[in-house]
């Protein structure tokens, strides 16, 4: 029987609202069930970071000669920087059948989900969503321009989560962690994902 194409997992959300910390959370564990996708950036190093750990640190022309290649499966430009994820890495393990999990701004999660609609798209909120109206206008101690101004930024935020599947909440970390995981499992359950590998059996394949 052909073994299942793994599942793209991509993780994105607003600037801030702490990517980086679930994801490192979730690879923390032993037994993680996806591989995480190196990203490529020209941002130089911050203090600890290990090339070919955290990134793979290039300089401007090498990256612009992959994106001129087709190596990148998406890339931006974030805050003067390139980061980008690269395509070999993701394609061998995904026909290996392992899942895949990119963590990345919501400009590449835009270009991922033209090219591959059938990834997972999960969209970390920030905290307090539910608050969001007692935050904007509850208290009555904000001027009426930061109110416009958190306004603005909320509805830009949820203009951006209609690209997405899901949406998780970052109120605590080991929370948004569990639900993340949870999700994976429950896509992994998705019919029309079963339904593919049960129709390939039933033709022998
Ligand atoms: P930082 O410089 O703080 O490590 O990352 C800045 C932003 O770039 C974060 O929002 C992070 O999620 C995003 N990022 C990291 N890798 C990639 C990537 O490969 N592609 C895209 N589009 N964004 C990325």
């Amino acid at each position: 029987m052909r073994k299942e194409r793994g599942l793209l997992i991509v993780l994105s959300g607003p600037s801030g609202v702490g990517k980086g910390t679930v994801r490192k959370e979730l690879f923390s564990k032993a037994g993680t069930n996806y591989e995480y996708s190196i990203s490529m950036t020209t941002r130089a190093p911050r203090e600890g970071e290990v090339d070919g750990v955290d990134y793979f640190f290039k300089s401007r022309n090498e990256f612009e000669a992959l994106i001129e290649e087709g190596g990148l499966l998406e890339h931006a430009e974030f805050v003067g920087n390139y980061y980008g994820t690269p395509l070999a890495y993701v394609n061998e393990t995904l026909d290996a059948g392992r899942d895949v999990f990119l963590e990345i701004e919501v400009q590449g999660a835009a270009q991922i989900r033209e090219k591959a609609p059938e990834a997972l798209f999960i969209f970390l909120a920030p905290p307090s969503i539910s608050e969001l109206q007692n935050r904007l206008i509850g208290r009555g101690t904000e001027t009426e321009e930061i109110i416009k101004m958190r306004i603005d930024t909320a509805r830009d935020e949820l203009e951006m989560m209609s690209l997405y599947d899901y949406v998780v909440e970052n109120d605590e970390i080991q929370n948004a962690c569990d639900k993340i995981n949870a999700i994976i499992v429950a896509e992994h359950c998705r019919r029309e994902r079963i339904e593919k590998t049960y129709l390939s059996m039933l033709r022998g394949e």
